[in-house]
């Protein structure tokens, strides 16, 4: 999940590094105050997540109120690269002596973190990297001893030998600790600073922020999880709605809907609905061990997707009981109130009682997951 510009921003002001004084605001109606607030010249800044959104009209500086009603006005209407911002973000315009660029990510071949910081910034990091790679300073944090005084030091010592004075190059070298702390306490794969300005006063300032959260640790942070249903950004409705109740699920484009447990057992119930000549319209994991709650969401995402036009559920009850299974799928049927075909293959762990209650509910379920998935496309012909 990646954060917008303003939501780095807050999260770098929490963690000591200084960002311009802003204003984020939702609609034009808006600006005048935030430019009452901070003053001119200002930057207006659009909230997307695109790249080069600087260079695509997404970042200006303007110099009247009029103006930044303008631009504002046209960048809430007109987008950045086809994106409309929910946000756009007034800034305090500041002078700036010259553009660096400091970032913390992960090395995955040397399964090692690594700090990247160069005198070069305002432009990507790739592209430092194809014109000028001596210009980029590297050093590696092995996860295991952390963060360490010598790391400081030695890319201090690198940014003086590509010309910061040794001011300015300890100031920098130490807001990698600053970093390094929001990596860890965000489980992030990315947080960067690009440009981190040197002003003409000699303060270093986070112009603009770019932190990346692994989505595999969403569920450490309820908070950020929560902004997402405010603003889905990259995700879908359905895979939000997945990670919240915690099953796999992947989107594919055929019409039968498959619902399994375990990532071995749903491949290979789409892979029976494939050999019978029937078509995929999802994975579906509910994974090990789950409860009434997480079936009953994962049955009702499917019921409410109008290119399913039918549902093969096969599970192998272990740690998954089959009566927590059969509660769930009824709970969904009664709550959504939508009569779709269910195909149900059940067995194992509290098989009876399952049965029984699929049963009287007026479902047979089946023992046997061939002959479900024969049935199951069967119905899809219309058979
Ligand atoms: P990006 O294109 O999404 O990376 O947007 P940035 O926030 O990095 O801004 C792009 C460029 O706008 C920066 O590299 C700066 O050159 C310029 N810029 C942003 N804020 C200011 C500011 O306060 N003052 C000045 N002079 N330039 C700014
Ligand atoms: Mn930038």
């Amino acid at each position: 999940m990646r954060l917008y510009e303003y939501e780095g921003k807050e999260v770098f002001k929490k963690y000591g590094i200084v960002v311009p004084e802003g204003v984020i605001i939702s609609s034009t109606d808006m600006v005048k105050e935030a430019i009452d607030k901070i003053g001119l010249p200002a930057v207006v800044k659009a909230q997307v997540l695109v790249g080069g959104r600087g260079k695509a009209g997404g970042v200006k500086i303007v110099n009247s109120l009029e103006e930044a009603i303008e631009v504002t006005d046209h960048l809430f209407r007109e987008g950045v690269k086809g994106v409309r911002p929910r946000k756009i973000l007034i800034e305090k315009a500041v002078p700036i002596e010259k553009e660096l660029y400091l970032s913390i990510t992960i090395d995955r071949a040397k399964r090692e973190y690594i700090i990247l910081a160069s005198t070069e910034g305002g432009v990507d990091i790739e592209e430092i990297a194809a014109k000028k790679p001596e210009a980029i300073v590297k050093v590696g944090i092995n996860p295991l001893t952390g963060l360490q005084g010598y790391h400081i030091r030695s890319i201090s010592y690198k940014l003086k030998e590509l010309g910061l004075s040794d001011d300015v190059a300890s100031r920098m070298s130490r807001l990698a600790k600053n970093l390094y702390k929001i990596m860890l306490d965000l489980d992030a794969d990315l947080v960067e600073i690009n440009p981190l300005a040197l002003l003409k006063t000699g303060e270093l300032i986070a112009l603009d922020s770019k932190i990346i959260v692994d989505d595999n640790a969403l569920f450490r942070h309820p908070d950020l999880f929560e902004s997402l249903s405010e603003d889905p950004r990259d995700f879908t409705e359905s895979e939000i709605i997945a990670r919240k109740y915690g099953f796999s699920y992947v989107e594919l484009d055929g019409d039968v809907g498959v619902i399994a447990n375990g990532a071995g057992l749903t491949m290979a119930t789409m892979d029976m609905i494939a050999h019978f000549g029937g078509k995929p319209a999802c994975f579906l994991d509910i994974g090990g061990g789950a409860s009434r709650e997480r079936v009953k969401e994962a049955v009702k995402l499917l019921l409410s997707n109008p290119r399913i036009k039918v549902i093969m559920i096969n599970i192998y009850g272990g740690i998954t009981r089959c009566d927590e299974v059969a509660m769930g799928i009824i709970d969904a049927v009664t709550e959504t109130g939508i009569r779709k075909p269910l195909v149900i293959r059940m067995v194992g762990t509290k098989e009876e009682e399952g049965v029984k209650i699929l049963k009287e509910h007026g479902m047979e379920p089946y023992m046997n997951d061939e002959e479900a998935a024969k049935r199951a496309v069967a119905i899809t012909r219309g058979e």
